[in-house]
């Protein structure tokens, strides 16, 4: 067998969907770090889904991302300042109108804002049912002043040695 060959057969032996599947799925990463989420999963399931692969994400600091979970390399990720503005270019770009403007508008006002980690500073939603779920209600390094809020217990323990270790 010549090496052309081998390559070939070591070729035909790829799963090209498997391999496409990984790029997919590395670039939505970078998607989720470009917004400084902690992973895809969690940005998806902080975002709105508002069909076709858009998604429409509350930032801690108070703009507003939107993205195509799909059209992700061609189309950059958009921010507006606010929903208002967000509203505005969806109107004219899908062209909606009468009842969908509505239920736009309904959709963005349940959109849930989220919060920055006081130690690794993601973008994290405090509603996140995974967090309900382990009983975290927030964890915050300033229990008193319920300030400085954490994204996971990982990072409350990290500020606390960070801490000490400074003191
Ligand atoms: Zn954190």
């Amino acid at each position: 067998m010549s090496q052309n060959e081998d390559w070939e057969s070591a070729l035909d032996k790829i799963d090209w969907n498997d391999v496409l599947q990984d790029v997919d799925k590395q670039l939505l990463e970078n998607l989720a770090a470009e917004l400084r989420f902690k992973s895809y999963e969690s940005l998806e399931l902080a975002s709105q889904p508002l069909g076709d692969g858009y998604y429409i994400t509350y930032l801690s600091e108070g703009t507003w991302a939107f993205w195509n979970n799909a059209r992700y390399v061609e189309e950059d990720v958009q921010f507006f300042e606010t929903s208002q503005q967000f509203l505005h270019f969806a109107l004219e770009r899908f062209k909606i109108q009468g009842e969908e403007v509505e239920s736009l508008i309904n959709l963005l006002s349940e959109t849930r804002q989220m919060k920055q980690c006081a130690y690794c500073e993601c973008e994290f939603d405090p509603e996140d049912p995974a967090r309900k779920e382990l009983g975290i209600d927030g964890i915050y390094l300033d229990e008193e002043e319920q300030e400085r809020e954490c994204c996971s217990p990982q990072c409350a323990v990290e500020a606390m040695v960070q801490e000490w270790k400074e003191g």
